[in-house]
């Protein structure tokens, strides 16, 4: 069985977990979640970040710091995760969805402004499979409204736009480390604060809505509930698994990327012939190999080719069904102008199996059934 993933483990991690264990210190904010953040903060180079519990929760974070409220409008593309609507739509925002572009998947720059009203408040880009949006337009439409940017990089970490990593680009960005994501402490993630001005309210939010990280940093002597906050702070065990594989992040990404280009210069020929369409990288975007997806013609040529491969014990998965045609997006948002391709692009979308240390001749065999299936007619 070829799986659709596979978490990566390094024998570091067993090592950093029984530190953790034995230091007696299994909270957050102690020594690996303070070398996470650090990592994160070089490698993005951003002002600060702080490890977060999911990016669902970073996405929280962000709409309470920019004070989303009842009424505002949040405008972001339909083809995302539940987690992008719903950390605005528990502020009591309305969503805005706009269409993709059909070659990066990502939200269309220019039909956002057309999308804007004196309620917008935020711009919301979501990095599909680490593609970077066309961040350029975004932040100068979100300068012209004065909008806020929250980027939705939770496939983003390593992948950059015009040399700058994605997620800290907007006013604050959003990482995932959930099991499924390139990098990975099994649930978790980290919010990055690209602007000074949200960093000590960041802290406070994160810390139950208290200030006790001044005061562990001695800076007060008690500490005392301060404003709107969760629990958004990881445990140490967690970091301990993450940073175990963030001090590895070039070699995963390599490996990743050698996967992902053998698959596009052996499917390269049926694209040629007219069978499928391979993933367009634009030039200004270094990616990071999180998802080699392939287009078929329809969602009837998906769902045969889907069967095809899992007959042949090979897990491929479509990804996200459109936001606003779902229950929750009919009640929460509303599609401004026309879908043309969100939907449409969405069902021929097809994941190809992708993990760290995926074999060769796993990816040969791949691609050796996917040829059978067009060429031979299956
Ligand atoms: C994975 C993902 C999320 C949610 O991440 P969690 O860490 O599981 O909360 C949100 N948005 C996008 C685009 C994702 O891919």
């Amino acid at each position: 069985m070829i799986p659709f993933s596979k978490p990566v483990i390094f024998k570091s991690a067993e090592k950093y977990i029984k530190d953790v264990l034995h230091s007696g210190k299994l909270s957050g904010d102690h020594d690996f979640t303070k070398r996470c953040n650090a990592w994160l903060e070089n490698r993005a180079k951003t002002k600060k970040v702080f490890l977060t519990t999911s990016c669902t929760h970073a996405l929280e974070m962000a709409a309470l710091l920019i004070n989303i409220k009842e009424g505002d409008e949040v405008i972001m593309p339909s083809y995302s995760f539940s987690s992008t609507p719903n950390a605005f739509v528990l502020r009591g925002a309305t969503i805005v969805f706009v269409d993709i572009r059909p070659d990066t998947m990502n939200i269309d720059e220019t039909l956002i402004e057309p999308a804007i009203t004196n309620k917008t408040k935020a711009i919301v880009p979501v990095h599909y499979a680490g593609v970077g949006c066309a961040m350029d337009a975004i932040i100068e439409i979100a300068k012209k409204y004065n909008l806020f940017v929250i980027e939705d990089a939770a496939q983003g970490l390593m992948s950059t736009y015009k040399g700058r990593t994605l997620g800290a680009i907007g006013n604050i960005g959003a990482y995932s480390f959930h099991e499924t994501k390139n990098y990975s402490s099994g649930e978790g993630g980290a919010i990055l604060i690209n602007d000074d001005k949200f960093i000590k309210r960041a802290e406070i939010i994160r810390e139950k809505g208290t200030n006790r990280s001044q005061f562990f940093r001695g800076e007060i002597d008690k500490y005392s509930w301060q404003d709107v906050g969760s629990s958004y702070l990881p445990s140490e065990l967690n970091a301990a698994l993450l940073f175990s594989q963030l001090e590895m992040a070039d070699k995963i990404n390599k490996n990743r990327l050698k996967s992902w280009n053998y698959y596009y210069t052996t499917l390269k020929p049926l694209e040629k012939k007219g069978h499928l369409e391979l993933p367009k990288i634009p030039a200004e975007c270094k990616h990071n190999a999180h998802i080699f997806y392939i287009k078929v013609n329809n969602i009837t040529e998906r769902s045969k080719l889907i069967k095809y491969l899992k007959d042949k014990n090979i897990n491929a998965l479509f990804h996200y069904v459109p936001l606003h045609g779902s229950k929750a997006g009919k009640n929460y948002g509303r599609f401004s102008g026309q879908d043309k391709f969100t939907t449409i692009e969405s069902e021929r979308l097809l994941r190809l199996p992708l993990y760290y240390n995926m074999s060769l001749s796993e990816a040969e065999l791949v691609c050796e059934i996917i040829k059978k299936y067009f060429v031979k007619g299956g």
